[in-house]
């Protein structure tokens, strides 16, 4: 997702960007779909849909190969129907994007069918958000996290939290407004920043009891109301590890869709050389340690998860290169070899 995120610096696309920008034109047709209800329900009729139920993205597998399916809206219409269900209920999809030759690109939840029928008919398998990233590796994570995302928001907001009335999404998903006062409601996420501490020489993982056995993983944490990234950085690490980091560097942001919708900021973080001396917050964290780029270079080359066997055999492991905090401790590593 990182990649993904810094592809608008490729020389492919600076190259595309000389013909009338494809992606300014895209976002400006999302951006009418998004406004007007009208023109998004004509959308529907010619979409692309990614199908999920009860918020588990729907995979097809091929050749020991899984896939996450697009079905066009008139193959949508078909199932809907076997499905017993009446055609307004695609208008329950969220809009989550367009191709690059404009087919508006939909997400839909049909939680309200039966869901072995529903795979039978669709040829796949609903199949839990996580598990599912482990199975595509990683592939189609950020499209599915936003889907899942905004499907989860609206699930979760069917009603205004001041006059307890019932709210209504408008065509594409991007808000949500009550049937009394009016209040609109849009979609958001939690800010939380992820944090490499280094002292120069070595990095510092650390493993809440949460974890799987044997990973380690930079510091999380949620950004507080009235923060900067900058302040939660510096309490985040005060709080967890008792150090006091001296400055930090910006690298990358992803968005993370567990446990519900967050935005992943994740910053390279200093303290002085002298100053390292771990007091572990036992109520935050199981164990935190100091790792050298080595030792780091060596979990680096594991590019999926271990197995339960494999767990206890390794001596720590790192999350997976999709996940931001793997990017983080690749750069901090390849920096320090470069030094
Ligand atoms: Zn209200």
């Amino acid at each position: 997702m990182y990649l993904f995120l810094r592809n608008f610096n490729t020389p492919a696309l600076q190259l595309s960007c000389r013909l009338v920008s494809n992606y300014v034109s895209r976002m400006r047709h999302l951006f009418d779909l998004k406004e007007d209800d009208e023109a998004c329900r004509k959308a529907l009729s010619s979409g692309a849909f990614l199908l999920f139920h009860d918020l588990s993205p729907l995979l097809q597998r091929t050749e020991n190969k899984y896939t996450v399916p697009f079905v066009t809206a008139s193959e949508l219409n078909g199932i809907l129907q076997k499905l017993d269900q009446k055609e307004e209920y695609v208008e329950e999809s969220v809009l989550i994007g367009c191709t690059e030759s404009h087919v508006p690109q939909f997400a839909l939840d049909l939680g309200r069918t039966e869901k072995a029928r529903a795979e039978s008919l669709l040829k796949g398998t609903f199949v839990d958000l996580r598990k599912a990233f482990f199975l595509l590796n990683g592939k189609d994570a950020p499209l599915l996290s936003q889907a899942q995302g905004l499907l989860r928001w609206h699930s979760i907001h069917l009603y205004c939290s001041r006059t307890g009335q019932l709210t209504h999404k408008n065509m594409s998903g991007s808000k949500r407004v009550c049937s009394t006062d009016e209040i609109i409601y849009y979609p958001q996420m939690s800010p939380v920043i992820i944090t490499l501490v280094s002292d120069g020489t070595q990095c510092l993982l650390a493993r809440q009891e949460a974890f799987p056995p044997g990973m380690y993983s930079a510091l999380a944490g949620f950004c507080d109301i009235g923060e900067t990234v900058e302040d939660s950085v510096h309490r985040e690490v005060a709080e967890e590890v008792g150090l006091d980091v001296s400055s930090l560097e910006y690298s990358a942001s992803q968005y993370w869709p567990f446990p519900s919708s967050s935005l992943m900021i994740a910053c390279h973080a200093m303290v002085q050389p002298g100053q390292n001396k771990i007091d572990l917050n036992h109520s935050e964290l199981e164990d935190a340690r100091w790792f050298d780029a080595e030792e780091l270079a060596e979990a680096l080359k594991r590019k999926r998860m271990p197995t339960k066997k494999e767990m206890g055999e390794i001596p720590f492991w790192i999350p997976p290169p999709w996940a931001i905090a793997h990017q983080l401790i690749k750069e901090w590593t390849q920096r320090q070899r470069q030094s």
